[in-house]
Formats: structure tokens, C-alpha cells, sequence
């Protein structure tokens, strides 16, 4: 019998997800179908049960239900739990297990370009969703200090008083970050200025920037932002949301069928979705 996976968003049209589990279906040869589900908000506990009776192996949880499913699974792993947020679930014999795989997706595509986050000094601008989940997975890696700048300053301040691993953080408005651009080994950019359609927009202005510094966007919609435009043009080693993305999934594909996938075939995928090489 088929067995099924899916993504339960909304919207959900866009999604990358579909077609990039689906290529690895047929990479491995095996009889599954990874399914978009668009769900509303009153509908979420239905669709859960909906899919655990149809017995999916199991699924990915997007926008904006990361944080609302929660009370609707059996069991969440204890970093998803501090992160408060699911984007993988497992389904164990009629158990449903909740996990996050978009801080440590998120790790594992920066470690392409650097070894260790021990030492460092980042800047992490934004604190929603995806903010939390890379800032309590590099915390737990001995960074010196990670800051967090956001528009709205009490955002940052709760995600710091959050944090449960001892790191020392302080929390700026975006513009009171960029004044110490020159500070930091590593900037790490999580909200949507700059996403598609409006990608005139910037944060902040990184004139002060090292080269040496590392600059991430986890926006690939444009693969390249304005900000990783000016952190390039100034000669920082730069990345783009794409290894977040394609890392976050193979980690979910690892938890269902054991088998960790070909990275470099799922990133073709998503760039050639993208329309990018
Ligand atoms: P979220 O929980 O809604 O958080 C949004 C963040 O962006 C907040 O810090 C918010 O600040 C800030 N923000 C939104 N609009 C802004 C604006 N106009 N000016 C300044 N700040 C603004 O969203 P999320 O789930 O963290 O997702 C954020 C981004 O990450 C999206 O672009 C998403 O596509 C991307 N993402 C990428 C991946 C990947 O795999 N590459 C995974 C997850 C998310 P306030 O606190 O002031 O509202």
C-alpha cells in the first residue's frame, strides 16, 4: 500500500515540499506520495486525526500551525518543546511525535561553510518562529555571545529570558544593531524584509561589516536578498535560506524512512522550483 506523507499549511500552494519528497521517493524507489493539505485553523485537530487515521507515516507542519498542533500530538520532543514550535511529525504505531528540525536544519547547512559556531559572536536579526529555533539550537554550541535585534524590542527580550541553555544575549532594535555591525562574526537574518515581491527592502546597512564576517539570510525567495547582496559586494562568505530548507527536510525525511538523503539531488530540486541554478 502507498504510504502517505504530507504538509499541513496555510496557504500551502507554494510549498517546496511536495515535490521535493517526492524526488526522493523515486530516488529510493519507494511506493509514496507526500501530499500539500491546506487547513484552516478550526479544522487543524480533524486534519491531524484526519491523517494519523489514514495512517501516514508522517508529515511537516508549516505556517502557521508550527506552534497550534501541539496540543494535538501524543508526545513533542523536548527541543521542539523548548522551542514551542513542531515542523515534523512521526506517526509510531498511531503515536504522533512532534519534532523541530528547522534549528538544527538550519545548523547543519551553515556548517557547509563553517566548521564550528564555538567562539563566535552573532547577531541574530529577528525573534519569531524561525529565530527561536536557530537561537536555542546554536546556543547549545558554545558561541561567545548570539544578540537578537528585532522591530519589536520586547519580542527579543522575552526570546532571551526564554532560552533555556545558558548563553549571554542581549537584545537590540534593528537599528540600534546596526551600530555595531563591526561587532560580529556572524549575522543571521530571519525576518521577511526582503522577501519576494519586495525585495528592495534591507534591515540594516552592514557599511561597518569584516570580511571575515559570515552573513546568512534564511530567505530564498529571492536566492540572493538585498542584504546578501551588500554583505557579498563587501566580501562576507554569505548563504541563503536553501541549505536551512533542504536540511530541515532531509532531517524530516531521516525520522520517517531512516534513510538520509541525497542533499546535493534536493537542492537541484528546490533551485530548479525556484527557477534558479
Ligand atoms: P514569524 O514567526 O512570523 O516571525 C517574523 C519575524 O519577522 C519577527 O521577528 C517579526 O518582527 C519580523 N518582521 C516581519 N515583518 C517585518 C517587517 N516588515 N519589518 C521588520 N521586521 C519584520 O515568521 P518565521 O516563521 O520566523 O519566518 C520568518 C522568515 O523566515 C520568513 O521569511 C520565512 O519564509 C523564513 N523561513 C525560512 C526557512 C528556511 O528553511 N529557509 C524556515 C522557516 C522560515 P516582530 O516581532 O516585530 O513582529
Amino acid at each position: 500500500m502507498k504510504k502517505l506523507f504530507g504538509v499541513l499549511g496555510n496557504p500551502i500552494g507554494h510549498t517546496m515540499s511536495p515535490a521535493m519528497h517526492n524526488d526522493l521517493f523515486s530516488l529510493y524507489n519507494m511506493d509514496a506520495i507526500y501530499l500539500p493539505f491546506q487547513v484552516m485553523d478550526e479544522d487543524l485537530h480533524d486534519a491531524v486525526n484526519g491523517l494519523r487515521a489514514l495512517g501516514a507515516v508522517g508529515f511537516n507542519v508549516t505556517i502557521p500551525h508550527k506552534s497550534k498542533i501541539i496540543p494535538f500530538l501524543d508526545e513533542v520532543d523536548e527541543l521542539a518543546a523548548s522551542i514551542g514550535a513542531v515542523n515534523t511529525v512521526v506517526n509510531q504505531d498511531g503515536k504522533l511525535i512532534g519534532y523541530n528540525t528547522d534549528g538544527l536544519g538550519f545548523l547543519k547547512g551553515l556548517n557547509g561553510i563553517v566548521s564550528k559556531v564555538k567562539g563566535k559572536r552573532i547577531l541574530v536579526i529577528g525573534a519569531g518562529g524561525a529565530a527561536r529555533a536557530i537561537y536555542f539550537t546554536l546556543a547549545k554550541e558554545n558561541p561567545i555571545q548570539i544578540d537578537i535585534a528585532n522591530r519589536t524590542i520586547e519580542n527579543a527580550v522575552d526570546l532571551i529570558a526564554e532560552c533555556p541553555y545558558p548563553i549571554s544575549s542581549r537584545a537590540f532594535t534593528i537599528e540600534e544593531a546596526g551600530k555595531h555591525v563591526g561587532d560580529y562574526d556572524m549575522f543571521i537574518q530571519t525576518t521577511m524584509i526582503g522577501m519576494s515581491p519586495k525585495i528592495t527592502e534591507q534591515p540594516l546597512s552592514l557599511q561597518n561589516l569584516r570580511k571575515q564576517t559570515v552573513v546568512c539570510d534564511i530567505i530564498y525567495n529571492p536566492l540572493e536578498t538585498r542584504f546578501l547582496h551588500e554583505a557579498s559586494e563587501r566580501g562576507a562568505t554569505v548563504q541563503n535560506g536553501i541549505d536551512m530548507f533542504v536540511y530541515q527536510g532531509a532531517l524530516a525525511f531521516e525520522k520517517w524512512t531512516g534513510i538520509f538523503p541525497d542533499i546535493q539531488r534536493m537542492k537541484e530540486n528546490v533551485l530548479g522550483q525556484l527557477g534558479g541554478k
